[in-house]
Parts: structure tokens; sequence; C-alpha cells
């Protein structure tokens, strides 16, 4: 029995359980809606909270967004120099960096933050990202209007003057304040904005990003700049401030990236073309989709055949490709004895390079398989190599981690953020290969392994040393103390919500 493709106007759920608003015309933004058709239904009920959380930060977008008087009074008193009182529309200013995965992790993550925090979330658009994603919050604009940030063009780095950091060591800010004295402490008389750096540094974040005291001093900056590399959504469970509310946005925390990458992520009409015109032709008939990734790092020297080995038992293994036979009609009287048409099970394979579709694609093609089922294998692209700066390569990795997150399956790479954001969204645990350094790679390694939820990692923990903390507190394993969080099955030190 064939299952009905997957494709548009089933009837699916198309604003995803509340989690999308019904206030956007079509044309502007095809996938918004069509994409949602697409998915399977997510396992993760979407909270009531959640949905109110959305709709209230939209309209406080609305409110403050580029455009309004609001945002034309605040952008005055940045261009001031001075961070002038507590403003009812304050913003945290978002500053791509690294790959399409890792921009997609930090974008996420930063939306969270300005949830949290009251913040409306404004994007700097490089021009390799231009319409790369469509407007998420209706009736208003996510994009840093081009008139100029201070320093935007000049750079922010971890120890530039306008970092949290260095405010703290140079004393411009401190933990203990008053606002009513007016005095030099008072957070009128602070810098205009503050630039918090979450970016992966030797697998850490900086110090003094993830403690209470430190959220009490950030937020007393009407703006902020921030860029980041990383799924900085897992440390701000660790900040008790946002616990609350975060666990009633998410009664299931291994569904975070799940829920707001959905919501927030949709690729623009350029790279959903893309993604239509590939899934309908060549994935949408199959009665099964598996989506193979295989990212390959310079720096890692991975060996084709190891890497090539290490697929095909992963998929062997866990009965995710059948086996191959010499006999050309293999299983073929038994699927065609009442006239049915065999099974088809579609390999979307993704990777920069050829050779591993040319292996599999040749083996399928040559060979019928035991079970009578038909496989077929393609790939979409294959540049060779990252090309960050260009904005028709970024299309079509946007496009990819989609067609990666229809399929039913997944075989995807260990420490790859551009695997992550495709079984997030999904809402599928992966097969995740392993290990990142071959060479102490063995031949009885286990092939993949399954992690506990559908959450990407965090590759850089935050130090949680704190004022009080005296290096002892500091440096405990919140993995020992916080029951949603776990080490990553790929990335043994790094973090993730289950
Ligand atoms: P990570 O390096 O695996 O964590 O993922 P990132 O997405 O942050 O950076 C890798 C970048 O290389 C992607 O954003 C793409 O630009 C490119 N890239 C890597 N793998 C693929 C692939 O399978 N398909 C395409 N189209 N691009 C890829």
């Amino acid at each position: 029995q064939q299952s009905p493709p997957r494709n548009a106007s089933s009837g699916r759920d198309r604003l995803l359980g509340g989690l999308l608003s019904p206030d956007f015309d079509g044309p502007s933004c095809r996938s918004r809606y069509e994409g949602s058709e697409r998915w399977k239904p997510s396992p993760f009920p979407v909270s009531s909270h959640l949905v109110r959380k959305l709709r209230e930060y939209e309209a406080h977008h609305r409110r403050c967004g580029p455009g309004t008087a609001a945002y034309r009074a605040a952008r005055a008193q940045l261009l001031s120099g001075r961070n002038g009182d507590r403003g009812e529309c304050r913003y945290v200013v978002w500053l791509p960096i690294q790959g399409l995965g890792n921009r997609m992790l930090g974008l996420v993550s930063t939306f969270l933050y300005a949830v949290l925090t009251g913040r409306v979330l404004l994007v700097h658009e490089p021009a390799e990202m231009e319409a790369l994603f469509c407007e998420p919050f209706p009736g208003t604009s996510w994009l840093l209007p081009p008139s100029g940030f201070p320093s935007l063009d000049r750079g922010f780095w971890s120890s530039c003057p306008e970092s949290y950091a260095s405010m703290l060591e140079s004393n411009v800010i401190g933990y203990d304040y008053d606002d009513d004295g007016g005095g030099k402490n008072a957070s009128a008389m602070l810098p205009a904005y503050v630039y918090l750096h979450l970016e992966n540094m030797d697998l850490r974040l900086q110090n003094h990003t993830f403690c209470e005291e430190d959220h009490r001093a950030l937020d007393r900056f009407n703006w902020m700049v921030l860029r980041s590399d990383s799924y900085f959504a897992v440390a701000l469970f660790l900040v008790p401030a946002y616990r609350d509310q975060l666990g009633r946005m998410f009664p299931a925390k291994g569904a975070v990236f799940h829920h707001l990458g959905r919501y927030l992520l949709h690729p623009g009409n350029r790279a959903w073309g893309v993604v239509r015109r590939f899934f309908d032709g060549y994935l949408a008939g199959a009665d099964e989709r598996l989506g193979v990734q295989v990212r390959v790092v310079p720096q890692s020297h991975t060996p084709f055949e190891a890497m090539y080995d290490r697929i095909q038992r992963c998929a062997r293994e866990n009965g995710l490709l059948p086996q191959v036979t010499d006999e050309p009609f293999a299983g073929v009287v038994n699927g065609t004895a009442n006239g049915s048409k065999a099974r088809t099970k579609a390999v979307l394979l993704v990777s920069l390079k050829p050779e591993y579709y040319e292996r599999l694609h040749g083996t399928y093609y040559a060979n019928a398989t035991v079970s009578g089922e038909v496989v077929t294998v393609y790939q979409p692209s294959h540049d060779g190599d990252q090309r960050t700066e260009s904005r028709a390569h970024n299309e079509r990795a946007l496009a990819e981690i989609f067609l990666l997150s229809y399929c039913d399956e997944m075989v995807t790479t260990g420490w790859s953020t551009f695997g992550y954001v495709a079984h997030a969204l999904a809402g599928v645990r992966p097969w995740l290969l392993v290990p990142q350094d071959w060479s102490k790679a063995r031949d009885d390694d286990v092939a993949c392994v399954r992690p506990a939820s559908v959450e990407p990692c965090l590759h850089s923990p935050p130090s949680l040393v704190c004022r009080g903390g005296g290096g002892g507190k500091g440096l405990d394993d919140p993995v020992a103390r916080v029951p949603f969080l776990r080490h990553c099955e790929d990335v043994g030190f790094g973090l993730k919500l289950v």
C-alpha cells in the first residue's frame, strides 16, 4: 500500500498548532505556509503559553520596529552616546558569523533571548544573506535599517571597548548600582549600547555571560549588539531568572529549536523555489525518504573509504537501506504478484562533495535489492567548498537543509550545525556519524549513534564562574543538577536539552 505523497494542500495544519500567525499574505513568502504542509506532524505539542508569548512578541515588535516613532526616538538616544532612561522599546541587534547552520542556531537563540528579556530582535543582513529568509513578524520588519549602527563597519570582538566583559573590567558597569540616586552608577549614564560576545571561543563561551548578575547588568542597556554562532539557547536555561518562563513555554525541553526554528526561519522565495522543484520532482512520490548528510571539513582529513564505510555500516546495522544482490530480479515476483508497484525509497544525499552520491547512486543503479524495494539516490548540488560569502551558495545550502527536514529518517555528520538544524526542524532523531577525529578511528567503532533528543548541541558551554562562585560552584557540571540537560553524543563536553 503506497502512502499518499506529502505534497501541498493535503489539509495539514499549516499554522503548526498556532506557532505561525495567520496574518501574512502568501506571495511575499511562499514557504511560510507551503513549507509547513510538507513536514510530518510534529511529535511535540505546542504549548498555549508559547503561542501567547509569540503573539505578544509580534505586537511589541510592531510597536517598536523600524519605521515607528518609538524606533526613531530610541535611535536618536543611541546616537546621543548615552543609554538614557529605561525605554519601553529595547533592542537586540544580531550580527551573523560563520556558516549557515551556525547562523541559524545563533539567530534562534537570540530570538529566544529577545522574547525572555522583552527586547526587539533586529537582524543585520549582509549582502550574502539578502532575502535568504522571509520576514517572520507580521506588519513590521526585523531588518536593521541600513542607515547605520555605530561601529558596525569597524566590527566587534570579545575585548572591544563596547563589549560587556571590557565594561566590567574597566568598571564602566558594575553589579551594584543605584538608579534612584542619579549618580555615576545610574543606568542613564551608561554608554548607549553594550556588545555581548557569544561566539564559540576554543569551545567555551566568554566568562560573565550566563550568570544571574550579568543578566541583571545587561538588562540595564536599552540597546544591545550580540554576535553568536552558537546554540546558546541551552545556556539560557541555566539562568534562574528565565527558568519559569522557559518552563511554561517549553513543557518538552527537547523541542525548543524544533518549534522556534519552524516559527522563525522561512526560506525566501528564491531558496524556496529550489526546495519546491526538487522536492516535488524527485522526492514527493517516494514511499519513504532517507536523508544522508555528509559534512567533511578539510581539517578532519576524512578518508573517503572510511567515511563511506561508516555510512554503509550505519545504514545496514539500523535497517535504513536494503541490501543489494547480484540477482537482477530479486524480490520482484512477490512485489508485483498482485500488480502493485514496488516500494520506493528516495535517498537525499547532501554534501559539498560528489563522491558519496556517486558511489551510493551507482550501487542502487546497478543492483537490485534483496527486498525488491527500489532505492533512488539524489544529490541536489555539490559546490565543492564552503562559500559563505556567496548568496546563491547560501540559498542552495538553505534549500538542502529544508529538503533534509522533509525526510522521514536521517543520517547526519556529528559536530555539524548544518545537520543539527535539519533534524531539529524535522523533529527527527538522526543517526549521528562519529567520530570527528579519523586518526583515532578503529574499524570496530560504532558507526553511528542515536541522540537522546532532536535538539542541536551547544558546542561551547558557558563558564559558570559567577560572582561568589569562587571557581568552585561555577565549575561544576550543570548536567549533574539540571534534569533536562545532557552532554552531547558527538561532542562530549557539549550541552543539549532533552
Ligand atoms: P557546519 O560547519 O557543518 O557546522 O555547518 P555550517 O552550515 O555552519 O557551515 C557549513 C557551510 O558549508 C554551509 O552553511 C554551506 O555554506 C556549506 N555546506 C556544507 N555542507 C553543505 C551541503 O551539504 N550542501 C550545501 N549546499 N552546502 C553545504
